[in-house]
């Protein structure tokens, strides 16, 4: 089942110009009405359930039905997320509740660092048909 944002949760992400669940949706379904500042999904059924968006809103405000394998019909599952962890909160329909934490990273936020080592890029390389990876590379040709 795809999405849906619980509009008393929704605070329309404070007015920012970009919302979570919009700049994370990898299909642009996420619409914010800006006379209301609540958010929504605007074509449902074109969402495939990655859970991106119900993963980043910082209100808990997005649902979606989770899969019956590990919540049977009629429960929720929401994510709470922290800088190195996440933790699901499962309600069962029976109205039970379990919770389930998982670590995100084995290293601190913002230690890697992706470029160090690598050389500047050049405007030249602009026009090279290699990948970052592969600047200065020459690339096989087709003969
Ligand atoms: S991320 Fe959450 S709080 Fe922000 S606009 Fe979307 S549903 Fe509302
Ligand atoms: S579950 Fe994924 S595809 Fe569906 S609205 Fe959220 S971010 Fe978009």
């Amino acid at each position: 089942m795809p999405t849906f944002v619980i509009q008393e949760k929704c605070d329309g992400c404070k007015g920012q110009d970009k919302t979570a669940c919009m700049y994370i949706c990898p299909n642009d379904l996420m619409y914010l009405d800006k006379d209301r500042m609540k958010a929504m999904n605007q074509e449902p059924e074109q969402c495939w359930e990655c859970y991106s968006c119900v993963k980043i809103c910082p209100q808990q405000a997005i649902e979606a039905r989770p899969y019956a394998d590990f919540v049977p019909l009629g429960g929720t599952s929401i994510p709470m997320r922290s800088s190195d962890s996440i933790m699901w909160t499962i309600k069962f329909r029976d109205g039970k509740l379990k919770r389930f934490k998982f670590p995100t990273r084995t290293v601190p936020e913002g230690s890697i660092k992706i470029y160090k080592g690598e050389p500047e890029p050049t405007d030249a390389d602009m026009d090279s048909p290699n990948f970052f990876t592969e600047l200065g590379q020459k690339l096989p040709t087709i003969s």
